[in-house]
């Protein structure tokens, strides 16, 4: 697709598909430079968006019952399985995906949206969540509290990073949704397409009610601005990014509820026992591999460190790098291609800016600060990079690998001399989404929990028993939660229906034990 038969994408708002003025920003194809698509929201009414929202959508979903928007979830999910072959052509195009890291978009946001249209079905007819069961309170056995959960009566403004078009938006959609909340969803420019084109052939099929899901394909404007403490703020993006949100005055002034999830310097962590030639080396540099190469490292979660005993450190690098330099960098339209682009030049710029600095204090081993050379693609317009591995030279007294996350194909080798050692330098990442762990000793994975737990949102721990059945290091299963705390945003998103309280008041009645007993017959059991 050239110049010309590029398309401006609208943005639907108020029941209504709606132009924005002028170009914000041009979506390209990473591959060949060519301009896909624009986006803007310039001069759009998001004021009067979100009063649809809060008086159409917000009425609309509240009144169903906690099965019946379960039932809106699955009916999204089939309308989205009925295109995904034309959605896996634009993940191509426009962010420059394999049909691998396609389908881990896709499917993933398909994917999360039937999970929770099955959790919530079990959720029957209610429409408030029973947290906490009765606990007595005085002397009199008959007064007594409970907890519930009741949603919030606003709106969910949900913005996303570029390198979920798909899974970012339905992720978080599926759970707001099912709480009763409507959504106005921003999907990031560079890669609006995607979400633009789910969100369209949901609103024609007219499977959710009118006011439930809004779109904003352009930048964000004054939105945020007309929140009250009624509405409630999910952010995916980088730490930059997040600080402006977290101290933007109105969300400040109106205590508006945001969840934020930032960038995190996630760890893989070889236990001392591993040797070369056991069970956990070979699955620690599987997956090392695997993470690093995943939609080009453009993963949150994906391995930025990867922690190697000193005795096993010459062994792991070579591992790595044998591996990382046969992966076949590419046009991703080409089958052979393992790896394509990063989605647009300027991340290019950012991840080749990145590996520089990190080679400040580390050996480059294969890969490196240049775009690759490919045959028949232009380097002047293209966002390739090598997937690089470098080794960090001094570990005692290294920075930058603890603090820059470079977000592409690129991971850096950490020896430790033991494992206290090895805990005290995954900390310094300053709270990260997921450490995964790799050993055959159950005492080390356990003291590895117990060590890292409190600096990180998930942990994979792998044993021989699951080295080749676990789901992965950097895929976000929706059972299980997804956030970090400090730097990556001390945020919780998933999780099951613990993901449903951040759409929720929790709310401690106080009453007689036959007035408790009536509510708590309408509520659904959270745990
Ligand atoms: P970004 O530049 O921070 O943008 C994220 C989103 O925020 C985009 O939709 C962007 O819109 C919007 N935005 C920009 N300025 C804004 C403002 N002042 N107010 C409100 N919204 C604003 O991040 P990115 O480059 O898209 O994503 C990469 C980063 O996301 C990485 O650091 C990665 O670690 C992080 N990430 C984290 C997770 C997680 O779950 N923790 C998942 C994925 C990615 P425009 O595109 O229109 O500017």
């Amino acid at each position: 697709m050239g110049t010309s038969s590029a398309q401006k994408l609208q943005s639907y708002l108020s029941g209504r598909w709606q132009d924005g003025d002028g170009i914000e920003t041009e979506l390209t194809d990473p591959v060949s430079g060519a301009i896909l698509a624009f986006v803007s929201a310039r001069g759009l009414d998001l004021a009067g968006a979100l009063q649809f929202a809060r008086m159409k959508g917000q009425p609309a979903l509240r009144e169903l019952t906690l099965a019946s928007r379960a039932k809106l979830l699955g009916d999204v999910a089939d309308v989205l399985t009925k295109h995904r072959e034309r959605y896996e052509a634009i993940a191509i195009e426009n962010s420059g995906n394999t049909r691998t890291d396609a389908a881990v978009d896709i499917d993933g946001g398909i994917g999360t949206l039937k999970y929770y249209a099955r959790l919530g079905a079990g959720l029957g007819d209610a429409r408030s969540l029973l947290d906490q069961g009765p606990v007595r309170l005085a002397k009199a056995e008959n007064f007594q509290a409970i907890h519930l959960l009741h949603p919030r009566r606003g709106v969910a403004v949900q913005i996303n990073a570029f390198n979920f078009p798909s899974w970012g938006l339905w992720e978080k959609a599926a759970v707001a949704l099912l709480a009763g909340i409507p959504v106005i969803a921003k999907p990031a420019s560079a890669t609006a397409l995607l979400s633009h084109e789910m969100v369209r052939d949901v609103a024609d099929a007219g499977v959710l009610p009118a006011g439930a899901i809004s779109l904003v394909c352009g930048g964000i404007g004054e939105l945020l601005a007309h929140l009250d403490e009624n509405d409630a703020v999910a952010f995916t993006g980088s730490n930059g990014t997040a600080m402006s949100i977290r101290s933007h005055a109105n969300l400040v002034a109106n205590h508006v509820a945001v969840n934020i999830e930032a960038d995190s310097i996630n760890s893989a962590l070889l236990g001392p026992d591993a040797a070369p030639g056991s069970a956990a080396f070979d699955a620690f540099v599987r997956e090392v591999v695997r993470e690093t190469t995943v939609k080009a490292g453009q993963k949150c979660t994906a391995i930025r460190r990867a922690f190697v005993p000193a005795q096993h450190a010459k062994a792991a690098t070579e591992a790595l790098s044998a591996k990382l330099s046969a992966i076949v960098v590419g046009d991703p339209r080409d089958e052979t291609v393992r790896m394509g682009p990063v989605v647009t030049r300027s991340q290019q710029r950012d991840v080749l800016g990145g590996i520089g600095r990190l080679a400040g204090e580390a050996k480059i081993l294969c890969g490196g600060m240049d775009a690759p050379h490919i045959d028949g693609i232009d380097p002047a317009k293209s966002a390739f990079v090598a997937p690089t591995l470098l080794e960090i030279s001094d570990p005692a007294s290294a920075g930058a690998v603890h603090e820059i996350e470079v977000f592409g194909p690129a991971v850096s080798v950490i020896a430790y001399q033991n494992p206290d050692d090895a805990f005290a330098m995954v900390r310094r990442g300053g709270g990260s989404l997921v450490a995964s762990f790799y050993s055959g000793d159950a005492a080390f994975l356990a003291r590895a929990v117990n060590e890292l737990a409190a600096s990180h949102g998930r942990i994979l721990a792998i044993d021989p028993a699951i080295a080749t059945a676990h789901t992965g290091h950097g895929i976000v299963m929706p059972q299980c939660n997804h956030g970090g705390p400090g730097r990556a945003g001390n945020g919780e998103e998933l999780g099951g229906l613990h993901g449903l309280r951040f759409y929720h008041q929790r709310v401690a009645v106080q009453g007689s034990d036959t007035l408790l007993a009536t509510l708590q017959a309408n509520a659904a059991k959270l745990n």
